[in-house]
């Protein structure tokens, strides 16, 4: 059973970790929209998070970076006054780090890069980058009096996405050509699955990538999604941000109406999930509430396998 994923970080890990639990044979495409460099560091948090969690080298409490982390370096960078000083990275972290810029600047891919780092972590599912092309998240908004665009990372970390977006722009997506291996990997999947990630900064980064909608469209493999709105709320960070700059409602049934039925032109999905108790009326697109707290990972695999069910796969 090929089964991929549609996943940011975060949100997007914690779901593959219930995918893989069925032992579906698994292939998540990942966000890389919030990729940046900083300190002469090539960044790429969602790939970072999906492969420390699965891999088991996460920092659960953060939900990001390694587990007993220190952070001299960042202490000495700070001491230098090196900007920017709004973002960590831990000790254990930075190693990723080299090895990755390294080998960027080596001239291998990024998706040859994470295969390698996974050498190291096997998380048990294929982690391939949305894209190996640049593309960036930039969030424009008003700042002391003026418009201007900053990466994603600036407005989400720095002012915790608490300045108003105007809208996003997405750097580089229109000239990106899908990662190797992500096209087709829809293309010959029996189930795609839209993971309760951010739908605008991770999920809507990958369908922006040339090809990819497209192929969501065509696949023969039902497509299904996961509301990552509970009761009007984002769980843990802050969707609503990023919803409100698009223009569409902080609900499940807005973000299923956002993404749309396969039905419709432009739409993605044949099924949409959303939590026990939320309603959501999304024409042509059928519609099941079942829990969707993903408190542990039986939690998360019992609602990966209702979506895998929805998709026509059986999963026993
Ligand atoms: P990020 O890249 O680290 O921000 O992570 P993602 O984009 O993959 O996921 C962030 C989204 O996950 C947020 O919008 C949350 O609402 C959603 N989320 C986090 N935990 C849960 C959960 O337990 N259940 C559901 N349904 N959504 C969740
Ligand atoms: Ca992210």
């Amino acid at each position: 059973m090929k089964v991929v994923a549609l996943v940011g970080g975060v949100g997007g890990a914690r779901f593959l970790q219930g995918l893989k639990a069925l032992g579906a044979d698994v292939t998540a495409v990942v966000n890389t929209g919030d990729d940046v460099w900083m300190h002469g560091l090539r960044i790429t948090p969602d790939l970072d998070t999906c492969m420390y969690t699965l891999g088991g080298g996460i920092d659960t409490e953060r939900g990001w970076g390694r587990a007993d982390e220190s952070w001299t370096v960042k202490e000495e960078l700070a001491a230098y006054g090196a900007e920017p000083t709004w973002f960590g990275l831990g000790d254990r972290d930075i190693a990723t780090h080299l090895v990755r810029t390294r080998m960027l600047r080596a001239g291998y891919p990024l998706s040859a890069v994470a295969e390698a780092l996974c050498d190291r972590w096997k998380p048990g599912v294929k982690l391939l980058p949305m894209s190996d092309d640049r593309v960036e998240t930039h969030v424009v908004v008003e700042l002391d009096g003026e418009t201007k665009a900053i990466h994603f990372q600036e407005w989400w970390v720095k002012h915790r996405a608490a300045v108003p977006a105007k809208s996003f722009a997405f750097v580089g997506a229109e000239t990106a050509t899908a990662g190797p291996g992500v096209l087709d990997a829809i293309n010959e999947a029996d189930a795609v699955i839209l993971a309760p990630s951010n739908p605008v900064v991770s999920i809507g980064t990958i369908l922006n990538v040339p090809g990819v909608r497209d192929a969501l469209r065509k696949t023969e493999a039902g497509v299904v999604g996961l509301s990552p709105i509970i009761g009007g709320k984002p769980l843990r960070g802050m969707a609503d941000a990023c919803l409100d700059a698009i223009g569409v409602e902080t609900s499940a049934e807005a973000v299923g109406r956002h993404y749309g039925s396969r039905k419709c032109s432009d739409g993605i999905l044949d099924a949409w999930l959303v939590h026990t108790g939320d309603r959501a009326d999304v024409p042509g697109v059928a519609v099941r509430a079942v829990p969707l707290l993903m408190s542990d990972v039986d939690a998360t695999a019992q609602m990966a396998r209702v979506a895998l069910d929805l998709a026509g796969v059986d999963v026993d």
